[in-house]
This record gives structure tokens, sequence and C-alpha cells, in this order.
């Protein structure tokens, strides 16, 4: 299964988890967001996975600061592919897709529920289909984030209703407490069901907290794309292993050197995923 197409680094710099006093370089102002997503761009990272936070650090969903940080990143990181999320704990699933009205490149879509380490993480069919209408809306391409396996056998009903344009873009979560461990033998099962499902799918691959490294390893050797950042870092494990994102991100770089994958530039990703030029 050895491959040597380009890959995709994705950044998600922070988060919803508030964890500055234990993680001090975490970025959580838009000043802090847009300089840390810029040397993250600066080590090799495509595309940006964003939260917004208050100043005491919970998740906010104000569209204003969304549309802050990427107006910063798109003047210093020409071609960067934005990404805002649509989760964020304990937010309220109105105010969720409030923000998609500025259009970022992409937005996450997670197509199912599923608990995760203390609560429930709520995504019922009549709010995955709401948040699916409104990215078409805006033509936001969603990234679909399977935190477990029927996740990625609805994605694939959103296509056959017409709710997604095919071809979609994947990512598998693995390592969340509660939720779908970090195996290399999902990992696999996963990757030939979606070329089954969705044969032109692009996919990634997300360890949380100590199984990032081994995640990005699995996913660059069979061919995926990666994410790594603070935000998978931080959550659910107090353990810091990095200085800052743009720290991470070089490790990834240097284990794509290692599996033979050349890293695609913004401006390849966004032919890579299908996206509409930069602007
Ligand atoms: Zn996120």
């Amino acid at each position: 299964m050895t491959n040597s197409s380009p890959v995709i680094i994705t950044v998600a710099i922070t988060g919803a988890i508030p964890r500055k006093k234990d993680c001090p370089g975490l970025p959580v102002t838009v000043s802090e967001q847009i300089e840390e997503t810029h040397k993250a761009y600066e080590a090799g990272a495509a595309l940006v996975h964003l939260h917004v936070r208050k100043p005491d650090e919970s998740p906010s969903s104000d569209p204003d600061q969304f549309a802050k940080v990427q107006e910063g990143i798109k003047k210093h990181c020409p071609d960067m592919i934005i990404q805002f999320s649509t989760g964020g704990r304990g937010q309220d699933q109105a105010l969720r897709g409030a923000m998609l009205f500025h259009r970022p490149d992409m937005a996450s879509l997670a197509t199912g529920s599923v608990n995760f380490p203390n609560g429930i993480y709520e995504n019922p069919p009549t709010f995955v289909d709401g948040l699916a209408n409104e990215m078409n809306k805006y033509d936001i391409k969603p990234e679909i984030e399977v935190f477990d396996m029927a996740m990625l056998y609805s994605a694939a009903d959103l296509i056959k209703r017409g709710l997604l344009k095919a071809p979609a873009h994947v990512q598998f979560v693995m390592g969340v407490p509660n939720a779908m461990p970090a195996k290399r033998s999902i990992l696999e099962f996963l990757v030939s069901e979606l070329k089954e499902i969705m044969p032109d799918a692009t996919w990634t691959a997300a360890g949380i907290a100590r199984h990032q490294l081994a995640v990005n390893e699995w996913a660059l050797e069979m061919g995926g794309h990666a994410r790594t950042g603070l935000e998978d870092n931080i959550k659910y494990d107090q353990t810091r292993v990095a200085k800052d994102n743009a720290e991470l991100v070089s490790r990834v770089a240097e284990l794509a050197t290692k599996y033979n994958r050349p890293i695609a530039n913004a401006k390849l990703a966004r032919e890579i995923l299908g996206l509409r030029a930069a602007g």
C-alpha cells in the first residue's frame, strides 16, 4: 500500500477546550491565531482548521471573530485553505453554523452523534442535513468528520440524497475516549470501505493526544492526508509534546519525507480537494 502522491497537512491550531494554563502557547485571541497559523503555514501546513474562543478561552461562535481570523489568515497566508469548525463542545446547535455566511473554503461536518469523554457530541439527522444545506448554499466544501463508523455510511447517504457533492473529503478521527479507538486495522478497514462506497473521495486522519503521531504515520503510508495541531494534542491529555503548532507541522513534514510523500502547497491542496481559487 505504498503511495507517493502529495500530502496535505492540516493544522488544527486551538480547538475548544480551555487549556491555556497547561499549554501556554495555545492561541486564543484573533492576533494569536493569525500569527500561529502563519508559522504553521511556513512550516508546511496547507489547511487550517479553526475554532474561535472567548477571552476566558471557552468556545465562541461569534461570526465576527471567525471573520477577523479569516481575514488575517488570507492576508498573511496566500492560498491557505480555511476550514471553520462547526463542532465545539457545549455550543448551541443553532449557533454552530452561524458563521458559515462568511464563506470559508471548508467547514467540518460530523455526520452523526457519538459519546465524547464527558458527554454526547450531538449531531441529530435533521441538524446534519441543515448544516449540509447551509454549506451548499455558501459553496463551502464539508470535511466529513468520522468519529465512529456509522458516520461514514451517513456521509454516503448524504451524497445519495443530493445534500453532499462528490467527491467528498473525509476525516477519520481516532483515539477520542468513548469513540473510535486508534488502531491501524480499523483505519485500514475504514479506508477500504471508503473506496467501495465513495471511490472518488479524498481522506485524511487525525489521532488524538498520544495517538497523533502513529495515526500520521499510518495515513502517510496508506496514501491519505495528515492532520496535526495543538487542538488534538492537548485534548484529553495534559501532556504537551511540542512548543507550538509549527513544531507539530514540521514533525509531520519530516515524516512525509520518510514515507516518500511530497508536501502539497496550498495551491496544489486546493486542486486536490477541488476547491475554488483563494480570494
Ligand atoms: Zn476542531
